[in-house]
């Protein structure tokens, strides 16, 4: 049978991964060394497996190389997760997403060719942080090392000045992409649009600038 995605490891980020995917219909190979994990989500991923992963043989044995997208989601053994990474991308798998558990396992992770690397809990600190340093700052994605999009509540200083009168880009130096109002959302806000108490604003920019906006404005 042809299986969408396999995801390795069922701890908490490959088990979560693992049940919103299968909720989704995706066709999911679960696989985990621990038979606790396997018999816990036998009756949620589509195969649920008891092996090794760093054993490239059953990994073959397995099937792997049908599936398009692997996921590794080995938390606390590194070692595991970077043996694990090589078979798959000796065995040429076309998408192989890995969680790394530091920056020093992630520049490992980059070098032997994982094409992508997660770093979940460091990712939701830095949104955290952000919504702790502002509630009007709804989410925070990171899209380089130095620039970032916001969503943030149109703070009580914005509120009843137009774009153009708050000129973010001249004093700010970001740009407010899109206005979230009720269900709508307008991708490309003129600048004599006057921003509403309810209003949600995306905003994108440097870091230093974005944050020099969260400062004075939001
Ligand atoms: P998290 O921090 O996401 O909860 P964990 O480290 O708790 O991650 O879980 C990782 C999972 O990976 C565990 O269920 C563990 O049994 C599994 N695992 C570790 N090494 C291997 C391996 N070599 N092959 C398959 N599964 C493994």
């Amino acid at each position: 049978m042809k299986r969408d995605y396999a995801v390795i490891g069922l701890g908490r980020f490959g088990g979560s991964i693992c049940k919103e995917l299968s909720a989704e219909g995706r066709q999911v190979l679960a696989i985990d060394s621990d038979e606790d994990r396997i018999n816990e989500f036998k009756n949620i991923a589509s195969h649920a497996v008891m092996a090794d992963s760093t054993d490239e043989a059953t990994l073959n044995e397995l099937g792997i190389k049908n599936i398009d997208h692997v996921i590794v989601a080995i938390g606390d053994n590194i070692q595991a997760s970077i043996l694990t990474t090589v078979v798959l991308t000796d065995l040429d798998i076309k998408k192989i997403t890995v969680k790394a558990q530091n920056d020093y396992h992630e520049k490992i992770l980059n070098r032997i060719g994982a094409h992508q690397v997660v770093h979940p809990e460091r990712d939701m600190g830095k949104r955290i942080a952000h919504n702790i340093i502002s509630n009007n700052i709804l989410d925070y994605l990171e899209v380089s090392d130095d620039h970032s999009i916001v969503e943030v509540k149109a703070g009580g200083k914005m509120r009843g000045h137009s774009l153009a009168n708050l000129d973010v880009r001249a004093n700010y130096g970001c740009n407010i992409v899109a206005i979230k109002r009720d269900k709508d959302i307008n991708v490309s806000p003129a600048a004599e649009e006057v921003l509403r108490e309810e209003d949600i604003l995306i905003v994108i920019g440097a870091d230093k600038d974005i944050s020099r906006f969260e400062k004075h404005l939001v």
